[in-house]
């Protein structure tokens, strides 16, 4: 069984959304071992969603398409699915009486244009929305099945998994399913990374392996396809322990796993706490530790010392050593980790100072240069790092860096080369 997803809305195609929705269902049809051959954007355009319908009903067996049900003249979609299929559109009275029973339990008046709302090609099935008001519906056009969902990401997911998912497995018995998992590595590039894995990237089928590189590291996906979910995971633990020998201490986390929250564990179980002091990152690091649920019980305090005279005034850095070295320099770094955990009282601190860019770098000092300090109770340890991209993304790599730092503390991996 194949599938295709359109995506309708003027906003998007003027990049003022993006499209998550397609990348969500995508995902959920994978599992379900549903191919999907094509994404389609179309805006609220009657002629252009027309052919956009048309094309993915002709050639595919399933048709997803998100946005567009609201109960304004722009939304079009209940009109043009009709059109397509060829049928009228017929009006719902106990659609427009749950709409009201929904509007009378939130004390709001009743819109009247959300009687348009009402309104659904004959012969479609409803798809009841538990979560808003707008119905989707499912409509039989031709050979293919045309799937049409609310816009809104909440409602859209709430009546996938509650109608759209079952009606799809009782379509035609699953042959099988496509499931993937990503091993989260940072601290290595994307090109020593295939290094090392280029022959199982290379001999490796089932599962295969793809390589993604963003600022926080480098994350390797092994997707399977399999008669079963089981079979997959198999196959993905086989391969999975092999990454794992090649890439030694590199990965950090699975899937959707942020190093904040695999630091703020370890933290927790080890009864340590925190404190940090951010120049370059202005803030970065503590605000990705504190997003973390419970993160109060470990971080203590973060200062934020972006002017010299905000690390002499609040960590006491000495003016003359910042004078002598430069505020970027291994000497202050080391002096901002020691004096925030000490004023802290944190079992370990965390340091940053560096050039971010785009302007302020010099011969000596490039954009891109970043210190990052680690200070406990034993001693206290400087790095040195050459960041390459855009200020935030110099910025994103630098909180990185600091969080695998403090990761491999506590693991008790050697810090450095
Ligand atoms: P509404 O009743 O809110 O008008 P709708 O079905 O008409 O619902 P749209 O108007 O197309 O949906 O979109 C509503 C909101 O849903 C958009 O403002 C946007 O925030 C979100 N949205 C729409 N399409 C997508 C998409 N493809 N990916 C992610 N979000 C989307
Ligand atoms: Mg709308």
């Amino acid at each position: 069984m194949n599938a295709e997803i359109v995506a309708i809305g003027t906003e998007l195609l003027l990049g003022q959304n993006v499209d998550t929705n397609s990348s969500w269902i995508a995902r959920q049809l994978a599992l379900l071992g549903v191919d999907v051959y094509a994404f389609q954007q179309v805006g609220d355009n009657e002629k252009r969603m027309e052919e956009a319908l048309k094309l993915a009903c002709g050639r595919s067996q399933v048709v997803i398409t998100t946005g567009g049900l609201g109960p304004t003249v722009d939304d079009l979609t209940r009109k043009v699915a009709a059109k397509v299929g060829q049928k009228t559109l017929v009006y719902y009275e106990h659609i427009v009486k749950e709409m009201e029973a929904r509007f009378f339990r939130s004390g709001r008046p009743f819109p009247k244009s959300n009687l348009n709302q009402a309104f659904i090609p004959q012969t479609a099935t409803i798809v009841s929305n538990p979560v808003g008001t707008a119905p989707g519906f499912i409509l039989k056009v031709g050979k293919s099945h045309l799937i049409c969902l609310p816009g809104v990401p909440r409602e859209m997911k709430a009546m996938f998994e509650a109608t759209v998912k079952p009606f799809l497995k009782g379509l035609e018995p699953a042959t099988g399913i496509i499931k993937s998992r990503v091993y989260r590595t940072t601290g290595i590039s994307e090109s020593r990374l295939n290094e090392v894995i280029a022959d199982i990237f290379e001999s490796s089928t089932n599962p295969t392996i793809g390589v993604l590189a963003h600022p926080e590291g480098v994350d390797v996906r092994l997707t399977a396809k399999t008669a079963t979910e089981e079979e997959a995971d198999k196959l993905i633990d086989e391969l999975g322990k092999i990454l794992i020998t090649r890439l030694p201490n590199t990965i950090y986390g699975l899937n959707e796993e942020e190093l904040e929250s695999i630091v703020g564990q370890m933290l927790t179980t080890r009864h340590m706490t925190l404190a940090t002091a951010e120049s370059c990152t202005g803030g970065l690091i503590s605000s990705r530790i504190t997003k973390v649920p419970g993160s109060s019980n470990y971080f203590l305090r973060g200062y934020v010392v972006y002017s010299n005279e905000g690390k002499s005034d609040m960590l006491k850095v000495d003016p003359k050593l910042i004078e002598k070295k430069g505020a970027v320099s291994a000497e202050v770094c080391k002096a901002l980790a020691e004096n925030a955990r000490t004023q802290s009282g944190a079992s370990v601190a965390l340091s940053t100072t560096g050039v971010a860019g785009p302007s302020g770098g010099s011969a000596e000092k490039p954009v891109g240069l970043v210190y990052i300090g680690l200070s406990d109770e034993s001693s206290t340890q400087t790095f040195k790092f050459l960041f390459t991209g855009e200020r935030e993304v110099v910025q994103m790599k630098a909180s990185q860096a600091a969080l695998e730092l403090l990761r491999r503390h506590c693991l008790g991996l050697p810090l450095g080369d």
